[in-house]
């Protein structure tokens, strides 16, 4: 399993009211053994939804019609310790 570590930025922008904020989420990516990608989100160490899977809320008006766009991806050199899974080697 390939393992590596980097932060994405998303800007959200509510439809509804047009209110728009940035969040950085912590990023995980993996490939499986059968060398499907895997992407996992965490916030302040602990596990995220991901951005895109439509479940943010507006702060604002609590609309969930919430467009997601990526807007900074970089890749992290060192492992990051706080989330790295608890499973043995
Ligand atoms: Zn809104």
């Amino acid at each position: 399993m390939i393992c590596e570590y980097g932060m994405e930025t998303y800007r959200f922008t509510c439809h509804h009211c047009d209110h728009t904020w940035t969040i950085e989420y912590q990023v995980r990516y993996a490939t499986d053994s059968e060398g499907s990608p895997w992407t996992f989100h965490y916030r302040e160490g602990s596990p995220a939804a991901s951005p895109v899977a439509g479940t943010i809320v507006c702060d604002h008006c609590r609309h969930t019609h919430v467009g997601a766009h990526l807007d900074a991806r970089r890749y992290l050199p060192a492992r990051q310790p706080d989330i790295e899974p608890s499973t043995p080697n």
